[in-house]
């Protein structure tokens, strides 16, 4: 059976926003999300994260920097016992043209399809307008923009929602 999912940037939804993250002591979870998390696995949904990092090209961090935050964060979210099925990332600099780094869909539809997502029935939640428009691109029409990382252009945005941040998404994600 297809899995409903919620897809989460990482940068600005899950923690407050630095530039070019990637050291586990300047990694701070936004406020409440453990709980958000909670009550949102509940109600049946998978988590997927889906994250530009394109500091790895730049040369602004290695690969290995990412990796290893990357398995901390995913202990916490699991002591806080929460499952995160995968993690997506794109490594590239935009003139790299890629088919993974958001705007484009490429996370979105490796994701599909290496786990048999229902993207009709799956959310995505960004901070950014080029998550709104790759989960788009890849069928997701279930938009949450955050106001909780980079700053939004809310007039003219194609997202859903506009919330504060990922606290409030219980209360529009509750079927
Ligand atoms: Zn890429």
């Amino acid at each position: 059976m297809a899995i409903k999912t919620i897809f989460l940037d990482r940068d600005g939804v899950i923690n407050k926003e630095v530039n070019y993250l990637h050291k586990i002591d300047d990694f701070e979870f936004i406020d409440g999300i453990f709980d958000s998390c909670r009550l949102l696995q509940k109600l049946g949904y998978s988590f997927i994260v889906v994250t530009n990092q394109s500091g790895i090209e730049r040369g602004l961090y290695k690969l290995r920097d990412y990796q290893i935050l990357t398995k901390w964060m995913l202990q916490q979210f699991k002591k806080n016992n929460i499952k995160i099925l995968d993690i997506f990332y794109c490594p590239h600099e935009p003139k790299s043209k890629c088919s993974c780094r958001k705007p484009k869909p490429g996370m979105f539809l490796e994701a599909e399809n290496k786990h048999n997502i229902d993207m009709v029935n799956s959310w995505m939640i960004g901070d950014k307008e080029c998550d709104i428009k790759a989960a788009n691109l890849a069928r997701i029409h279930q938009t949450i923009l955050v106001r909780s990382g980079h700053k939004i252009e809310e007039s003219s945005s194609n997202a859903k929602f506009i919330i504060d941040s990922i606290n409030e998404a219980t209360n529009i994600i509750n079927k």
